[in-house]
């Protein structure tokens, strides 16, 4: 079968040469095991910190060996006694397009609730991440005002339309006017500004929140959210999701020293990592999945077809390529 193995550390933003694609021989299947079919794969920001060599939540990819993340496959043969042929299931797996696992690896999931991939996204990592960032670290009250970054993403969708279903003023950044109009028309936020055609976020950022910013959900970092400090309410909240402005970065830039006006402000601010709220999980599934079932919370996903375009897909995170989920149909 074919695999894409992790073939070198990169230098500021990745490039194909970071991959190298392989063709190996699948040993005999074992007793409690299976073999998947990949079907969707996902691709993920979190992934470029796991291709440094650093102390982080999760380790380094390990050099020459099969990339891995959020894989939806089908089972093809079965060893357990857990899984069936045809189940679909989903797991932290590697880049293969067929894949020997042990049971213990792998959940069956539910498509009468939400298409299979919905489980790379709104049902799985990306919808949680956006519920305990928001409900659980953010604390929204009605009427208050939410900012949220890189809101056309994965994360960014769900957290405005989550905010929007709890009362709140909605506002989101994004980086096209296509996106813009998206947010705005199908995703329901009051307002949207584009970050790359506006010139002074500062002041567009002001003129959209005339009562301040009472939560900041962060998923991008750098001048962007330099923008949004600067208009920040006395005792509002910052969930830091993500800091993708700067996961390509070779050093870190040194902006305005904002810590005085969290500090004056009362401002809490604080970093999360999804996996670490394990006990909210059923809350927040259930949550999601009503909201879902009910048209609530819409989903958006970008689906690249054929499994040798993970890479690129990847890669096209960082320029913007993706509405709502980015996702890789084998
Ligand atoms: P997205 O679907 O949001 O994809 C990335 C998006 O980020 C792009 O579409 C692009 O949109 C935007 N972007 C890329 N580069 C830049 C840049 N230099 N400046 C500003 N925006 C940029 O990914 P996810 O929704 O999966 O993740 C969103 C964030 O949440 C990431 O930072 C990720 O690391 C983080 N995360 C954190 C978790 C946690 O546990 N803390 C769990 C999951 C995700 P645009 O066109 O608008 O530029």
């Amino acid at each position: 079968t074919k695999q894409i193995v992790f073939a070198a550390r990169p230098k500021g933003t990745p490039t194909m040469e970071n991959f190298r694609f392989e063709n190996i021989e699948l040993p005999e299947l074992q007793e409690c095991e299976v073999l998947l079919q990949g079907l969707y794969y996902s691709v993920d920001p979190y992934m470029r910190s796991k291709m440094n060599d650093a102390k982080s939540y999760t380790p380094p990819f390990r050099l020459n060996q099969p990339m891995e993340g959020g894989v939806v496959a089908t089972v093809i043969e079965s060893r357990s006694a857990k899984f069936k042929t045809g189940d679909l299931v989903l797991g932290r797996l590697p880049w293969r397009e067929q894949i020997i696992t042990s049971e213990k690896n792998i959940q069956k999931i539910d498509t009468v609730i939400a298409p299979a991939s919905y489980y790379l996204g709104i049902l799985g990592m990306t919808g949680l991440t956006a519920y305990v960032g928001l409900v659980h670290i953010g604390k929204p009250k009605a009427g208050e005002t939410v900012v949220v970054s890189g809101a056309a993403g994965a994360v960014g969708v769900a957290v405005g339309q989550i905010a929007k279903i709890l009362g709140c003023r909605v506002i989101g950044i994004a980086g096209s006017d296509e996106k813009i109009k998206l947010l705005k028309e199908k995703f329901g936020f009051d307002e949207a500004i584009n970050y790359k055609t506006t010139p002074d976020m500062k002041s567009a950022i002001a003129a959209a929140c005339p009562n301040d910013v009472d939560i900041y959900f962060d998923n991008v970092g750098g001048e962007i959210s330099d923008a949004v400090i600067y208009n920040i309410n006395f005792h509002a909240r910052i969930p830091l999701c993500g800091q993708i402005a700067l996961y390509n970065s070779t050093e870190v830039p040194m902006g305005p020293r904002l810590q005085t006006i969290l500090l004056t402000r009362s401002v809490l601010m604080q970093g999360f990592i999804v996996s670490d709220y394990q006990s909210i999980f059923p809350e927040g599934i259930q949550h999601l999945a009503q909201w879902v079932k009910e048209g609530k919370l819409k989903f958006m996903e970008t689906i690249i077809k054929g499994f040798d375009q993970l890479p690129n897909a990847l890669l096209g995170l960082f320029k913007g390529e993706n509405t709502g989920k980015m996702i890789v149909e084998a």
